[in-house]
């Protein structure tokens, strides 16, 4: 099936906007022209953000059979549940996820504010438990689906981060089409994307987008923030060469297609070091563009490093996919820098 064949329900405000980061160009001494592309701006749904655009592909499935209730997992200050839960109240259906105890963070307000609010006010009905980071499936996400199921509902499966699920790819698939589009616009032709991986899909379905153009000149680069790589890479493998099959790439991914950078993770999944912190400022004090110290600090520092190196070279035209993340903010303003 093709790409555009896909049911797909809406919503997004349509294309997210692109624009130039010339302040932030010129502070990395002004040979690589930088952009952005902003998921974080995507949709008027709980503030939005790259899971809203994967569920566009996995609610069309929901509501073709018939299923009442969303069921996912994250951690306490997860993006993916607040979104989650807000397009669940935005379709009418219920919502139930399992937060775990990801990151060990001291904030005293780390398990009020934030994301976890946001799922509060919107009324999801959260269930915390607390076992460790982890991208994998768990019992705790299989008990929530039996419990809607006990009581009689129809759940929908989500997984972590809308990732492992044959429909995962498909959002940032169509995002790698979007962005085509707007290149011709304006006639413009990014030769570097940086994105930020953890749970894969984001940047596994613009592998599998991209691949479609079949040209050799154009650098996908996923910054890893799980601080666990190797079940990053090879989800992201694996998603990546699914979601190729499934919308009919015809043929093999080559090993130069799948490009993860470590070296920004910080010690841990969504804790910050001074590396994510310094990215933090840089791009708010040049661009006003904010990030947050889970995700999008992280693969900010990597362009910048990136950059600044020369990894990606003088005279390159860059995107910088925002995936959101900033509703977490609040819950991080006991980091040094952040408060
Ligand atoms: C989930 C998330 C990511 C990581 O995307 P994956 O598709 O899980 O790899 C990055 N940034 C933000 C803000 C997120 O919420």
């Amino acid at each position: 099936m093709q790409l555009a064949d896909f049911p797909r329900h809406p919503l997004l405000f349509g294309p997210s906007p692109i624009h130039r980061l010339p302040r932030l160009s010129e502070a990395l001494g002004g040979e690589v022209d930088i952009w952005a592309k902003r998921e974080d701006c995507n949709s008027g749904i709980a503030f939005g953000g790259n899971k809203v655009r994967k569920l566009e592909y996995l609610v069309a499935d929901a509501l073709a059979q018939g299923c009442d209730t969303l069921v996912s997992i994250g951690g306490i200050q997860s993006n993916h549940t607040r979104q989650v839960t807000g397009v669940a109240r935005h379709l009418g259906l219920g919502c139930v996820t399992v937060q775990e105890g990801w990151v060990d963070w001291p904030d005293m307000n780390y398990d009020k504010v934030g994301n976890i609010q946001l799922t509060r006010i919107m009324g999801g009905d959260i269930r915390i438990d607390p076992a460790g980071f982890d991208i994998g499936i768990r019992d705790s996400w299989k008990d929530a689906l039996a419990s809607v199921e006990a009581a009689g509902g129809k759940p929908y499966p989500i997984p972590a981060g809308a990732s492992d699920h044959p429909l995962g790819g498909l959002g940032f698939a169509n995002w790698a089409v979007e962005l085509a589009t707007q290149e011709c616009e304006i006639d413009m032709f990014f030769d570097h994307v940086v994105v930020c991986t953890v749970t894969g899909s984001s940047h596994a379905g613009m592998i599998a987008g991209f691949a479609l153009e079949d040209r050799d000149d154009r650098r996908i680069i996923g910054i890893d923030a799980s601080a666990t790589l190797d079940k990053t890479v090879d989800q992201v493998t694996r998603i990546a060469t699914n979601t190729a099959d499934k919308i009919d790439l015809g043929r093999d991914l080559r090993n130069d297609e799948i490009h993860i950078v470590s070296g920004y993770e910080g010690p841990a999944y969504g804790v910050p070091d001074q590396q994510t912190i310094d990215a933090i400022h840089l791009a708010a004090r040049t661009e006003g563009m904010l990030t947050d110290p889970v995700y999008e600090g992280k693969s900010m520092a990597g362009m910048i490093g990136m950059i600044r190196t020369g990894e990606i070279p003088a005279g390159s035209t860059v995107i910088y996919c925002h995936l959101g993340g900033q509703p977490c903010l609040p819950a991080y303003a006991g980091a040094p820098g952040l408060g």
